[in-house]
């Protein structure tokens, strides 16, 4: 069977991305530890993703933009796995599939998240991922999420693969996936239920058990 990479924010973990309240306090414990005390208004930048503000905040007030972002993104990953831990955010019950498909085949974890939460992540859900890729805690980093193929491209060039599925649940995902040369399955959540079906992914599912039988038929 075919090499099956799985996005991971809305179909492994439920909804379709990390509480903005995760990244506000991950900043402020950032500015915390550097001893900075920003404007309201700078402080409102820094607990958003814009680089170009942030950066500029960080060379006005001194401090190491690099810095900021490096722990910025580690609370971020601390925060978002105490969540997990307490229960505030799930599992989707169908990543059974995923569990199931490991034993089968080549499975990896490729997603825009921090990487330090994807490995939390494929841990903590149990599964044997043969590769697990997340953003890096840089700028560059996160500039190379999807839509661009970079992760996708690097999870493969681990693998020494150059087919295979890859399985998420929004546009970005299949414009990467695409970009990167493979198959992509659209999956419905609750989320994106209303949302139009990028129109150049290979399948469209209601779910993850599905995916199996898709697979077969790719
Ligand atoms: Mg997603």
């Amino acid at each position: 069977m075919t090499t099956v990479l799985f996005d991971m924010d809305g179909i492994v973990l439920e909804g379709p991305r990390t509480d903005p309240q995760v990244y506000a306090d991950a900043a402020d414990a950032a500015l915390s530890d550097l001893e900075v005390d920003p404007s309201p208004t700078r402080r409102r930048d820094f607990r958003r993703h814009d680089a170009d503000r942030i950066r500029a905040h960080c060379e006005a007030l001194g401090v190491d933009a690099d810095r900021f972002w490096k722990l910025k993104e580690r609370y971020a990953s601390q925060g978002t796995h105490d969540r997990l831990r307490a229960g505030e955010r799930e599992i989707y019950d169908d990543v059974a599939t995923i569990r199931d498909l490991a034993d089968r085949t080549t499975v990896g974890l490729v997603t825009n998240n921090r990487h330090e939460t994807a490995e939390f992540v494929a841990d903590y859900v149990g599964i044997d991922f043969d590769v697990v890729r997340g953003r890096d805690p840089t700028f560059e980093g996160y500039d190379r999420r999807k839509p661009e193929p970079d992760y996708i491209e690097d999870a493969l060039a681990d693998l020494g693969v150059a087919e295979g599925v890859y399985v998420g649940d929004s546009r970005k995902d299949v414009t990467a996936g695409r970009a990167a040369g493979l198959e992509t399955v659209y999956v419905r959540r609750d989320h994106n239920r209303d949302r139009e079906r990028p129109p150049n992914a290979t399948v469209e599912l209601e779910g993850l058990a599905a995916l199996p039988a898709a697979l077969e038929s790719l």
